[in-house]
């Protein structure tokens, strides 16, 4: 088995700032650091870091070759890739200001420049039983989980950045759709119905430091509750909840076994400050004693 995710891949640019820049105004940075991100490259990681076969499916420019490079060191199938040389890679301008707050400039590029047959090739060497895995960064969701469907992969949708066209687009398609307390209540709002009554198989909703819940296909539902840690950064938590419970699945594992998994990534994950380059690995989580 394997998982394909059509994700993005961002370079973030973290400018440390002694405060955010006014209209107008020109600011000298103090510190300045670069690293691999998006969603998309995260739950890559994450997936690989599970154990499972990963093959990303995206684009980067010309001057994102690291990145791709950095996946490929984390064990990530990076063939499907495309180096696109008329695009910038995708990019996240990040100012933190000495008071912590902070200020994205998100520009896309070359993650929104995914054209339909590089999907198709891509999926072409799939096989049935394999999943598709997808967020809204990138273009081609809609299609891409089309073509999946057809192929007889199992469709993930990890559904943030939040958008309520983008779900509604692909919603027929969806096996499992992963999304957090906040996304969950924006989508019900926006469909009118609560999530469990959308006809998805599995829906797994995040509740940060209360766990998930899961609404399964004969109506059950089921709480996780999370592990107890001291949190220092939850940037990424969901990213890499989402893939240890892909990754999880992929490798057989039934459903409340998989969410204990990616329950105790995600607790790990929270105790590290950074994204994709401190995602845990199986060996890290044993050795965290959760369970
Ligand atoms: P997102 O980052 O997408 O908003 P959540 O914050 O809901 O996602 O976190 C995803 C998962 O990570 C949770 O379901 C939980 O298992 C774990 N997690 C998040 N925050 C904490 C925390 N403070 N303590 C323990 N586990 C956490």
């Amino acid at each position: 088995m394997a998982v394909w995710n059509l994700g993005s891949i961002n370079i973030d640019n973290v400018y440390r700032v002694p405060h955010l820049p006014a209209p107008g105004e020109t600011l000298g940075a103090t510190e300045f650091s670069q690293g691999l991100g998006g969603k998309g490259a995260n739950m890559s990681v994450a997936v690989a870091r599970a154990g499972a076969r990963i093959a990303h499916i995206g684009a980067i420019g010309r001057d994102g070759k690291w990145t791709a490079e950095r996946l490929m060191e984390y064990g990530v199938d990076t063939r499907r890739i495309a180096e696109l040389p008329d695009h910038a890679t995708g990019h996240a301008n990040i100012a933190v200001a000495d008071d912590g707050e902070n200020q994205i400039v998100l520009y896309s590029g070359s993650n929104t420049a995914i054209s339909e047959q590089m999907i198709g090739v891509a999926l072409a060497e799939a096989s049935p039983g394999d999943t598709f895995l997808i967020q809204n960064e990138t273009n081609g969701q809609r299609v891409g989980a089309e073509m999946a469907k057809q192929l007889g992969l199992k469709v993930v949708y990890a559904a943030a950045p939040f958008e309520a066209e983008a779900v509604r687009d692909i919603l027929p398609f969806i096996d499992l759709l992963v999304l957090n307390q906040v996304e969950a209540g924006q989508l019900e709002e926006a469909l009118g119905s609560p999530v469990h009554a959308l006809g998805i198989a599995d829906v797994v909703v995040t509740l940060g430091a209360d766990g998930c819940l899961w609404l399964g296909p004969s109506g059950n539902e089921v709480h996780v509750p999370a592990l107890a840690v001291t949190p220092v950064d939850t940037t990424g938590a969901g990213d890499t909840f989402t893939g240890f419970l892909v990754a999880g699945l992929d490798r057989g594992m039934p459903m409340r076994q998989a969410l204990d998994l990616a329950t105790q990534a995600g607790a790990l994950m929270v105790t590290r400050l950074g994204t994709a380059d401190v995602i845990p690995d199986l060996k890290e989580i044993e050795d965290a004693r959760f369970g």
